[in-house]
């Protein structure tokens, strides 16, 4: 038997735009919370789950970034060694979608070959404010070949989702 308390253990890593949501659903994921007002910074380098899927126990160990998006230093050292990649952009802000092209390239640049990416569309509790059509998202998604999911960190909608389908494949595939 083995020594460890977990079969499967996958580092995830959280990017996108600053204000998008990120911290928020890795807070409302681990934690269970939306943090108040807008004082979602972590503070820490990443947060871990473990989640039981099919019997086996997967230790998710999630990184957010700490504010750097905001300048554009996420380094090399961020993308090493993750096996998936949240790229989430918030529905209600075009900017964040105009984007992605740029984050897609700092994927090719600085990721595995092998990193599962998954577009994540949040704040879809503001569906009344929304900038970016979900048809334009699944195009772009699909002609990246990304999984694609859209979120509400404040309402917990498909937040559980996102992250178990994401832990099934990466099960799948390791
Ligand atoms: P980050 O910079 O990507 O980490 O974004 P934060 O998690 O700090 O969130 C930025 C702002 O968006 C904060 O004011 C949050 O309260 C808000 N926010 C995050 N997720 C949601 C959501 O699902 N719905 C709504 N309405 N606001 C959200
Ligand atoms: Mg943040």
């Amino acid at each position: 038997m083995s020594m460890e308390d977990y079969d499967f253990l996958f580092k995830i890593v959280l990017i996108g735009n600053a204000g998008v949501g990120k911290t928020c659903l890795v807070r409302r994921f681990t934690q269970g919370l939306f943090p108040p007002g807008q004082g979602a910074t972590i503070g820490v380098d990443f947060m871990i789950k473990t989640v039981e899927i099919n019997g086996e126990k997967v230790k998710l160990q999630i990184w957010d970034t700490a504010g750097q998006e905001r300048f554009r230093s996420i380094t090399q050292s961020y993308y090493r060694s993750a096996n998936a990649l949240i790229l989430t952009y918030d529905i209600t802000c075009e900017e964040s979608f105009r984007c992605l092209p740029e984050w897609l390239r700092e994927i090719e640049q600085y990721a595995s070959n092998k990193v599962i990416t998954v577009l994540v569309g949040n704040k879809i509790d503001l569906v009344e404010k929304r900038e970016v059509s979900q048809q334009r998202a699944e195009e772009f998604s699909m002609a990246q070949d990304m999984y694609y999911l859209e979120t509400s960190a404040k309402e917990s909608d498909n937040v559980e989702k996102l992250f178990l389908d994401l832990a099934c494949r990466l099960i799948s595939e390791a």
